[in-house]
């Protein structure tokens, strides 16, 4: 790429963990792809071990992105309202911001723009307007969640006990706020509600979605007057596709999924995964066992016990049990190390996934056509979920409340309707043929994305 001082140069900056990551990657990979410079500024140090590795494998695949490590500075653990590892570093982050400057006047060529993650909107923007620079922000979940988030300021949920209501889009139940929002000093409350009124003040929001998800909101969040007045311009350019740099060197290994989906019919596997952070309870985990069991599914299931993997320290079957063990393995794939989800959920022989619809997940299903069981266990999950079942993508049974122990009878069931509804699949596969014609030329996400580019090329 040339040097010149025309070229365009965008500086993105995730906040912790993978579902913050990966999007961010992706979206530095689509840039990069289409001539614009790219810095990336990357926090140290990371939570998670599947951070690094990720962007290691980042690093040596996309030499021509910048990166450029930003040191956090200590927190004191005990001047935060939180335990959560993840939210923990959105604080250090947070209070490490003003060392931001120094760093982005080092840039050459100077910035056309800053890409910053949700979790950072109030410290950071105070820098880049000083440095009168234009600022996006990456939303790394839908856009349900997002309307849902710029209508925080103008809520009275904590005061009442109605429903959510914005103008254009279906009601959202009480029972799908996410919980930590309704514990109004925990640290995730005071972000959220600190941040969403600064949103105005951002250049615009780039998310990793698509018309054909979600029309209603995308409709709603361009016509309805309310919406366009507490959000800046919003570029719908997903879904971002999952990347080479993302596969995972495990094929010489007895946990390798691909070897064994490779001898399974086609779409006859479930896989079973929560996310990169989400860990679940002992009594759970052997429930799910059983209802895969029952379910009489073949399956590849992905086992979390605790919520950074440095952490992970039990084999897996202490984790799940030896007699149940015994059992699962004549049926299916049962891991507990970080899998290539991209290869999974791409593989012919998967067509069902049992998720906690986390927005990463939901996209890369939608992305490959793979119909979901929804199973949203916390944050903005259950919105999304929503969205999951309005599109057609899959079925959420919504009576399993948060955390809720779920009985191995009741999975195994679910788990069955899903894989044998044959409308479900056609939908998903149509949005599948969606999701590609959006980023395909001419495709609503393919406009939004030269809209975007061609707005900073304008700024320069
Ligand atoms: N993921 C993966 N392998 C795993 C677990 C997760 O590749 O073993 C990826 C998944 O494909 C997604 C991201 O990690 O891109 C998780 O993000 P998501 O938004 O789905 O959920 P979160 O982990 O943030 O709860
Ligand atoms: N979020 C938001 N506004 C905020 C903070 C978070 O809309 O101020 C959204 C964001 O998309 C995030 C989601 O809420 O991904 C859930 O956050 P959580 O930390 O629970 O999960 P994570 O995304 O880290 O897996």
């Amino acid at each position: 790429m040339s040097t010149s001082e025309s070229e365009v140069h965008v500086a993105l900056l995730s906040s912790a963990g993978m579902g913050h990551l990966t999007p961010f990657l992706r979206l530095a990979a689509l840039l990069a792809h289409n001539n614009v410079r790219v810095t990336l500024i990357v926090t140290r140090p990371t939570v998670s071990l599947a951070e690094s590795h990720l962007l290691a494998r980042f690093r040596s695949s996309l030499p021509q992105v910048k990166i450029l490590d930003f040191h956090l500075l200590p927190l004191d653990p005990s001047t935060v309202n939180s335990s959560d590892p993840f939210w923990l570093r959105f604080e250090a982050i947070r209070r490490s911001s003003h060392l931001l400057s120094p760093l982005i006047l080092s840039l050459q060529p100077p910035l056309s723009a800053f890409v910053l993650d949700i979790m950072l909107i109030s410290p950071v923007i105070p820098i880049t307007r000083a440095l009168s620079l234009p600022s996006f922000v990456l939303f790394t979940s839908s856009v349900k969640m997002l309307s849902f988030f710029s209508h925080l300021p103008t809520s009275s949920f904590l005061a009442d006990d109605d429903d959510v209501c914005i103008p254009g889009i279906s009601p959202i139940p009480r029972s799908s706020i996410p919980p930590p929002l309704l514990v109004p000093d925990s640290l995730f409350a005071k972000i959220f509600f600190q941040d969403s009124s600064h949103l105005k003040k951002l250049d615009g929001v780039l998310i990793n979605s698509f018309k054909e998800l979600e029309p209603e909101t995308i409709d709603a969040i361009n016509g309805e007057e309310t919406l366009r007045k507490l959000l800046p311009p919003v570029f719908d350019i997903g879904p971002f596709m999952p990347c080479e740099f993302e596969k995972v060197d495990n094929e010489n290994s007895a946990d390798c999924p691909l070897k064994w989906l490779d001898e399974q019919p086609e779409d006859s596997v479930v896989y079973v995964s929560f996310g990169s952070r989400t860990a679940m309870k002992r009594d759970q985990i052997r429930e799910i066992g059983d209802g895969l069991m029952r379910s009489g599914c073949r399956f590849v299931w992905v086992v979390k016990d605790k919520p950074v993997d440095r952490e992970e320290e039990e084999e897996l079957e202490e984790v799940v049990g030896h007699e149940l063990m015994v059992k699962l393995k004549k049926k299916g794939l049962v891991v507990k190390t970080w899998v290539d989800q991209r290869e999974i959920l791409g593989h012919r022989s998967v067509g069902g996934f049992v998720s906690h619809c986390g927005w990463n997940s939901v996209v890369e299903a939608a992305w490959y056509g793979v119909r979901i069981m929804a199973w949203p266990l916390n944050g903005d999950q259950r919105i999304n979920a929503d969205v999951v079942e309005k599109s057609g993508l899959g079925v959420w049974e919504k009576k399993w409340g948060w955390g809720q122990v779920v009985n191995g009878e009741e999975i195994g069931e679910r788990i069955r309707e899903m894989m044998n509804n044959e409308s479900l699949k056609k939908s998903a596969q149509k949005l599948r043929d969606a999701a590609r014609e959006a980023v395909g030329d001419g495709g609503t996400s393919h406009v939004a994305f030269q809209r975007l580019t061609g707005e900073w090329k304008k700024k320069k």
